[in-house]
């Protein structure tokens, strides 16, 4: 059975290069094949060559989000040799909630969380974290430390400072914590979409002013949108003199540190309460794989256990209980399908791979860029580049023509199924977005890319 399973996936993995980037199949092909899928399972069991066979067409109707090709929302790839890790880790079946059942593997999950903290984001010795199932849950369980830090369970007068362009689990996290949606605050960006720190500091001081308790400032390292960096150390200082608790969400940027101009761009990340980083995205690792790290792990453990016994937990070096930093108990031993890669492949590695993303980006801004009927308005921080058709004239009509003429854009370039891009809005208009993150994607498929949008933005400049 092992090694059917196997060599099917081997199959499917040297094949990713030459696969449609999405699914070929007519919408009630396939509504009928998810319907399929619905079924209950037999009384009797069935073959397993032929349930892989039924697998396979369920996994090929869909985005193929482990390809080259995939350069829509933040892509992830799904790291081959993380898979192996994870197939032994599912096999042993180890329990990853208290340290104590299986110390050594605890031990090796530790030693991930204290290289995200401390050799890539730049926290002191003595910070940590937890390995989560992703971002969101990250920022959710940062957002529960924070509260429970600063405001204690005086909870209803709390707010949150982020800007229009943070991620909406930002505002989830906010409102699981039990924060009104009405004390999230919108602080505006300047013109670049970054958080106005003079904004931030007004509106701060005014909701002091009327009664409330400031006490979180989210800033984002590589936005959603437009992979842009809010300004973490004005944000860091400003945070520092008003008491409150700053969060970086670095789902996306955070690992760009592992390179020279990604630990420039994303300076001020070490001087963060708590980080969300996603290995899911910018480490290469299968879906299910966030991490969130503080500076103040016993912060961290108060908001989640609600007792004071965890300091012998923490003291002289021990490896806490994940259980006890966030909300989940029962869980495998996540740290392993990154320890495995990390040691096997060396941090060089992801290093070279994510510098090769940042100098493909650089490439399409520079392309891109000099295509007339394109308007290329930001110069990309990580590895997003955004970019829209250039409307005739400034008025009304000719930016709504150009928005139009940009949505048949993005369907004629999905249309080719050799890579997919999505699209955001960005001060009111539809821009369409390229963000380069998968290990698997290279210069083949993206000088193939930049020919494909050369060629459909000529046509569609032809019908205009
Ligand atoms: C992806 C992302 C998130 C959410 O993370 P999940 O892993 O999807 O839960 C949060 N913030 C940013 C900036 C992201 O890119």
């Amino acid at each position: 059975m092992g090694d059917l399973v196997l060599n099917r996936v081997i199959a499917r993995t040297e094949r990713l290069p030459s696969r449609p980037a999405s699914s070929p199949l007519s919408p009630q092909a396939t509504a009928d094949l998810a319907e399929s899928f619905l079924a209950p399972p037999p009384a009797v069991g069935g073959d397993l060559k032929v349930l892989l066979e039924r697998l396979d067409e369920a996994a090929d109707c869909a985005v193929e989000s482990a390809g080259p090709g995939h350069l829509a929302y933040i892509p992830g790839g799904g790291l081959f040799t993380a898979a192996l890790a994870e197939f032994y880790n599912r096999a042993t079946n180890r329990y990853g909630g208290v340290a104590a059942v299986a110390p050594a593997l605890a031990a090796l999950e530790e030693s991930v969380i204290r290289w995200i903290a401390t050799e890539v984001c730049g926290l002191p010795a003595g910070s940590g974290g937890l390995l989560t199932s992703g971002g969101s849950i990250a920022t959710f369980s940062a957002t529960v430390a924070a509260r429970h830090d600063r405001l204690g369970e005086d909870i209803a007068p709390g707010t949150v400072y982020t800007t229009a362009f943070a991620h909406h689990s930002v505002a989830k996290a906010a409102r699981l914590a039990g924060i009104r949606t009405a004390h999230i605050r919108l602080v505006p960006h300047t013109p670049d979409l970054r958080m106005d720190p003079d904004a931030a500091a007004a509106m701060i001081r005014a909701d002091r002013e009327a009664g409330l308790r400031p006490f979180l400032l989210v800033a984002t390292a590589g936005t959603t949108h437009a992979g842009t960096i809010d300004p973490l150390p004005q944000l860091a200082n400003l945070a520092g003199r008003e008491n409150l608790w700053f969060h970086v969400d670095a789902a996306y940027g955070g690992f760009f540190r592992l390179t020279a101009r990604g630990r420039d761009r994303l300076a001020g990340v070490e001087q963060a309460d708590s980080i969300t980083l996603d290995p899911h995205k910018t480490l290469f690792m299968p879906f299910g794989t966030g991490a969130l790290v503080v500076r103040d792990v016993a912060a961290l453990h108060a908001a989640h256990e609600g007792t004071g016994s965890y300091l012998q937990d923490i003291a002289g070096g021990n490896v806490p209980d994940s259980g006890h930093l966030g909300p989940e108990l029962t869980h495998e031993i996540r740290g392993l399908r990154a320890w495995l890669p990390l040691h096997l492949h060396g941090t060089d590695a992801f290093r070279d791979a994510l510098d090769e993303k940042l100098d493909l980006t650089e490439h399409v801004h520079t392309a891109l860029s000099g295509i007339p009927d394109l308007e290329v308005p930001l110069y990309p921080d990580l590895s997003t580049v955004i970019f829209r058709i250039r409307p005739t004239d400034g008025s009304r009509a000719a930016v709504e023509r150009a928005d139009e003429a940009s949505r048949r854009l993005l369907d004629r370039i999905n249309a080719h199924r050799r890579f997919v891009l999505s699209t955001t809005e960005i001060d009111g208009r539809y821009t369409l977005r390229v963000c380069i993150v998968s290990h698997r994607t290279h210069l083949e498929l993206i000088t193939e890319a930049v020919e494909i949008i050369r060629a459909e933005t000529a046509r569609i400049a032809s019908e205009q």
